[in-house]
């Protein structure tokens, strides 16, 4: 069979590839976007996107998702915080996400294949690289865009392997809105003993319950156990107002087994992971090389505190798109990491620093005590939220603002 010869293959269209797709193919460049993820199947992701994000790119809010503008945050020791968010972000499903970026990429001209691809490494600079697909269709270009994700087989190819360590893990249920309730809060909770949270996302059809650690060893059971402690918080308080989300009562016992029950019969499990880098992995890790680069999660590129890779994804894919226009993709290296790369490794070293202790208590459960009396506090919060406020100057400027008058 032939070979299909282009300019460029995408491989992957998560939101970096089709986006990289979408603004190549704008300029006349001539794409290939493949991906074999089975139809209706979602990606494993909250969905959650920033305001930053948002404001970037406005043609998002054309997807149909959530807009959030209140959130319930709870600090690891149960105190509760009800944020009004000035600037507020968006929830999507990750199918309606996804096919809303891919079908862009299509309208501008990409050549869209349902194709999972193997990917050849070539012999040398001259070579072109060739996908294949597994009825032996093959597809060969110049140059190669791996935005095949977290689990990349080509980024560790190109780039190497990234330790077990440096892989979040992520993992949570879709389960049905309680009671058909339009208004079920968005809540963010800082676990109790745990480096990392668990969210309640909901969206147009269902809730979207996960958990993310940044946890060096645990066993898997207890974190399964506490997102299942907070599934049942997050009902009970929907069913009895006076109910709060970690509860120990004995009165709660018969409602918690029922509500358990009526999930364990429809919720629906999903995991997977986020790449979650080391400092000197951000220093020595490349995304780019001479006919191949790597863009969105395939890079490493999410936030190691949050897990938070959307706007890394997209960002990633814009870049290297106009460095690829400019006939500079080479570029594409020294850009990303100008752009947002020394903030993310920053982040990479405060990763430990956010989940430590601040003032004798974890800085979680310091900074939602604050922000609950203080206005200033409970602004840096939003400001965090909204994607506005990085972690180099967080500690610094909740300490300031702590000390202004309310
Ligand atoms: C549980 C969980 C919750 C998360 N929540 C959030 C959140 O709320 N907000 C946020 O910003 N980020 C979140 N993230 C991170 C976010 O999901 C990723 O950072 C983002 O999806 C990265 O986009 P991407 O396009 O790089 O990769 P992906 O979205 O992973 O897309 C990669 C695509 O490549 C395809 N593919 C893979 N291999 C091949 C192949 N060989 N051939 C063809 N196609 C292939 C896959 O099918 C997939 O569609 C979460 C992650 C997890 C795991």
């Amino acid at each position: 069979m032939a070979k299909e010869k282009l300019d460029v293959l995408v491989i992957g269209a998560g939101p970096a590839g089709s986006f990289a797709a979408e603004r190549l193919a704008n300029e006349g460049v001539r794409v290939a976007l493949f991906d074999g993820r089975p139809e209706g199947e979602p990606k494993a992701c909250g969905g959650g996107v920033t305001s930053k994000a948002l404001k970037s790119w406005p043609h998002l809010l054309e997807a149909t998702g959530r807009m959030i503008e209140e959130l319930e945050l709870y600090s690891p020791g149960g105190k509760r915080l009800h944020l009004k968010l000035e600037e507020p972000f968006a929830i999507y499903s990750r199918t309606a996400f996804d096919s809303y970026l891919r079908e862009r990429a299509r309208l501008a001209g990409a050549h869209i294949f349902n194709e999972r691809v193997t990917f050849r490494p070539r012999a040398n600079e001259h070579e072109e690289w060739t996908v294949r697909a597994r009825g032996g269709r093959e597809w060969s270009a110049p140059q190669i865009v791996a935005a095949d994700g977290a689990n990349s087989p080509i980024a560790k190819k190109l780039a190497g392997q990234l330790p077990p360590a440096e892989m979040e893990v992520a993992f949570g249920y879709r389960t049905p809105l309680p009671k058909a309730d339009r208004s079920a809060p968005t809540v963010v909770a800082f676990l109790p003993g745990w480096a990392g949270y668990a969210w309640a996302f909901p969206r147009i059809d269902h809730i979207s319950f996960g958990i993310a650690t940044s946890q060096d060893a645990f066993d898997h059971q207890s974190l399964d156990n506490l997102l299942w402690n907070f599934m049942r918080g997050y009902y009970r308080m929907r069913e009895d107002p006076t109910a709060r989300l970690w509860s120990s009562r004995k009165r709660d016992a018969r409602l918690d087994s029922q509500i358990e029950a009526e999930l364990r019969r429809v919720a629906e499990r999903y995991a997977a992971r986020i790449p979650g880098l080391a400092p000197k992995t951000w220093d020595t890790r490349r995304a780019a090389g001479p006919g191949w680069a790597l863009i969105g999660d395939a890079a490493g590129f999410a936030d190691p505190v949050t897990g938070e890779g959307i706007y890394y994804a997209l960002r990633s894919a814009e870049i290297f798109s106009a460095a690829y226009l400019e006939g500079k993709a080479l570029d594409y290296e020294n850009r990303w990491r100008a752009d947002f790369g020394h903030e993310l490794r920053r982040a990479s070293e405060m990763r430990r620093r956010f989940y430590g202790n601040f003032w004798g208590a974890p800085f979680t459960e310091r900074m939602i005590e604050f922000a609950r009396t203080h206005r200033g506090i409970r602004k840096t919060l939003g400001e965090l939220i909204a994607g506005n406020q990085g972690y180099t100057d967080l500690k610094r400027k909740l300490a300031l603002r702590a000390l202004r008058p309310l």
